[in-house]
């Protein structure tokens, strides 16, 4: 902790070793459950409040040296964005205490570092918490959950806003630089922000070869991964093998993290259940409905469905797959299946795609 109460009953912000020796001797406590602090004041560590005892539960997570040095980038970086800052502000209705609040034109954003593990729920009770007193929160994902291609261990940061479409933020201290990923249809775009003036970096287009996803299918089912030994059996009960599933598959991916399936599995899963009849709405709305996004506990049920959904429709209409008619949508081809993998490699290499 960066704050806390003096015997005056006010609030203090550690800011550096000098301050902090000049305050030793004194008695601090915490705002929060108004426990015994002691100073940490050592040479390596950024200097800090500690409880005497007990551990407190109004944080998010237990402090550390990565936790602090965020706390307070993201305090600098707000000054600089001419954001008023406070530190570590305790919300007693809720009994929960911000990392950072930054504060524009009477609109507050509660800001979140998390470093340690959080599970989805967790993150869902706090934010429930903040949105209770109308207060936006930002989880901004720590040193552990880093990454440019954001899976189901990233979904609990997804976020949707109208602007900025579905995105998550990173910060990582070490690096002095925070990141925000925005998962377009068409890619992920990402853009680093440094201390300074804020700086657009270039955009990037994360895509892996289409062949290694088709080798990945086909080492889960070596492995005999029981959601895909699932669909195999689903697959052979037509006389299909998984393994040699269309390409359609892999192409154009909507890159969500967050539903219960990868999303490959999903449009397998999808084929298998409509490509032999013409496909009625109810029918198919029905289908996304198996599917949660309980990982990704920020946004609203149904959302990630929907555009993953979108992109999957749109790769079979513009791919002359389906038209769509009064009650649902016609094939006009279906996707090829291939006996094999090899069989399906082949394919990609004389269509040049690889
Ligand atoms: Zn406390």
């Amino acid at each position: 902790m960066l704050v806390a109460l003096n015997e005056a009953d006010e609030l203090v912000t550690l800011r550096s070793h000098e301050q902090a020796k000049g305050l030793s001797g004194q008695r601090f406590r915490c705002p929060a459950c108004r426990g015994e602090l002691r100073i940490k004041n050592g040479a390596q560590l950024i200097a800090h409040f500690a409880h005497k005892d007990n551990a407190c539960k109004t944080s998010s997570e237990p402090e550390s040296e990565t936790h602090l040095a965020g706390k307070w980038w993201l305090a600098k970086f707000g000054a600089q964005i001419g954001e008023t800052v406070t530190l570590e502000t305790y919300y007693p209705e809720i009994q929960q205490r911000a990392d950072v609040v930054w504060e524009h034109q009477g609109r507050q954003r509660i800001l979140e570092f998390q470093c340690s593990g959080i599970s989805p729920e967790r993150i869902k009770a706090r934010t429930d918490g903040y949105q209770s007193l109308n207060l936006e929160v930002i989880w901004i994902a720590g040193p552990q959950y880093l990454t440019r291609w954001p899976g189901s261990k990233q979904a609990r940061f997804l976020r949707w806003g109208k602007d900025m479409g579905f995105h998550l933020w990173q910060l990582d201290p070490a690096k002095q630089a925070m990141t925000l990923l925005q998962l377009t249809s068409q890619a992920i775009v990402e853009t680093e922000y440094r201390q300074g003036l804020p700086t657009r970096r270039q955009t990037r287009v994360y895509v892996e070869p289409l062949a290694s996803r088709a080798k990945a299918i086909q080492a889960a089912l070596v492995h005999r991964a029981p959601a895909v030994m699932q669909l195999q059996a689903r697959a052979s009960g037509q006389g299909l093998n998984l393994a040699g599933a269309p390409w359609l598959m892999h192409q154009a991916l909507r890159h969500l993290p967050g539903l219960d399936a990868p999303e490959w599995a999903i449009r397998a899963a999808w084929l298998l259940r409509f490509q032999h009849q013409p496909i009625e709405k109810a029918a198919e709305a029905a289908f996304w409905q198996q599917y949660s996004s309980v990982r990704a506990p920020q946004l609203p049920e149904g959302l990630l469905q929907a555009a993953v959904r979108r992109q999957w429709l749109a790769v079979l209409t513009t791919g002359g797959y389906l038209q769509e008619s009064a009650t649902g949508w016609q094939w006009r081809r279906v996707p090829r299946w291939y006996d094999t993998v090899d069989e399906k490699l082949q394919a990609l290499g004389q269509a040049g795609l690889s």
